[in-house]
């Protein structure tokens, strides 16, 4: 690995200084990708802002019909939280599903979100849920962060600070593992909200997609049924050494026909 300097931040406004003061600087979570692409010689940044330090980025707070869990709160913390369990429980179930032990214990949501890789697991709870990605700067609604294959609607120098879901009054998430590292294949998150029903995909695409056809069908009639004959168009989905496009847009009627029965099963 190429030499850096490191730096501990002490509060959010204390990293965007530094995260300021150079042209180059990464911002650094659990390490979980970071370390591992600089180690490649993939990234080479010239400093790294360690947020690990900074209470404020960590926590999960269940108020009524809102739930936010700050940046750093790793994925384990979520899948542990006994709160969240009653609130949103495939929010919790979907961050044990994440890869192993060593990665729900480093990885963290922020880091998940910023990264925005095409199999992860959370930009479907967020999309799905219409939740909102709180910021050093500002706020933004789940449909307008993210943006492409490792692309999110972060500027430079913008920190996340914590994400806001609405609780849902179901919702459901099944995902097609990766048997090597748990990455989804295809993973479909659903939820019936006050608002109407949102289906969530990750995995399948370049990055995270809704499915109005099924939304519509489920606000009619939630049930595993009424999506049953709707088929997803291969056109535009990934194809690579785990599977093709086609399998993946069978897998994501599969996935979705789950994620309901599960949600209705609570
Ligand atoms: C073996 C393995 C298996 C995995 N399996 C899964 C899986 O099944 N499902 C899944 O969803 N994920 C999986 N992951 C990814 C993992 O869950 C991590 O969330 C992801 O690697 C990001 O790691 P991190 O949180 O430690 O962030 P880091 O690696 O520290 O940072 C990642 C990126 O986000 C930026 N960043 C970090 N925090 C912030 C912030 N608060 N604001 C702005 N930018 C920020 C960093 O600068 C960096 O660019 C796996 C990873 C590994 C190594």
């Amino acid at each position: 690995m190429h030499a850096f300097n490191y730096h501990k931040a002490t509060s959010v406004s204390d990293a965007a200084a530094k995260l300021a003061a150079s042209d180059d600087a990464r911002l650094l979570a659990g390490g979980q990708t970071l370390i591992a692409a600089m180690k490649m010689r993939l990234s080479a940044p010239s400093d790294l802002i360690d947020l690990g330090g900074i209470g404020e980025l960590c926590g999960i707070k269940v108020e009524g019909a809102k739930v936010t869990i700050g940046a750093m709160t790793t994925h384990a913390a979520v899948a542990a939280s006994k709160e969240l369990a009653k609130a949103i429980p495939a929010l919790a179930r979907l961050a044990g599903s994440i890869g192993d032990p060593m990665v729900r214990n480093m990885g963290t949501l922020g880091g998940s979100i910023a990264n925005n890789d095409p199999a992860a697991d959370y930009p479907a709870a967020i999309v799905g849920l219409d939740a909102t990605v709180l910021t050093s700067k500002r706020k933004i609604a789940a449909d307008d962060f993210f943006k492409g294959m490792y692309e999110t609607a972060l500027e430079a120098g913008e920190i996340i600070t914590s994400v806001s879901f609405p609780v849902p009054k179901r919702a459901g998430y099944m995902k097609f593992k990766n048997p090597a590292s748990r990455y989804a294949m295809v993973g479909v998150f659903v939820a019936q909200t006050t608002n109407g029903v949102r289906v969530a995909v990750t995995g399948a695409g370049p990055c995270v997609f809704r499915v109005p056809a099924m939304e519509k069908a489920l606000a009619k009639s939630f049930s595993a049924d009424a999506i049953k004959a709707i088929k997803v168009e291969a056109t535009n989905l990934n194809t690579d050494l785990h599977a093709s496009a086609e399998y993946r847009a069978h897998l994501v009627g599969v996935m979705a026909q789950r994620a309901v029965t599960q949600a209705l099963e609570g």
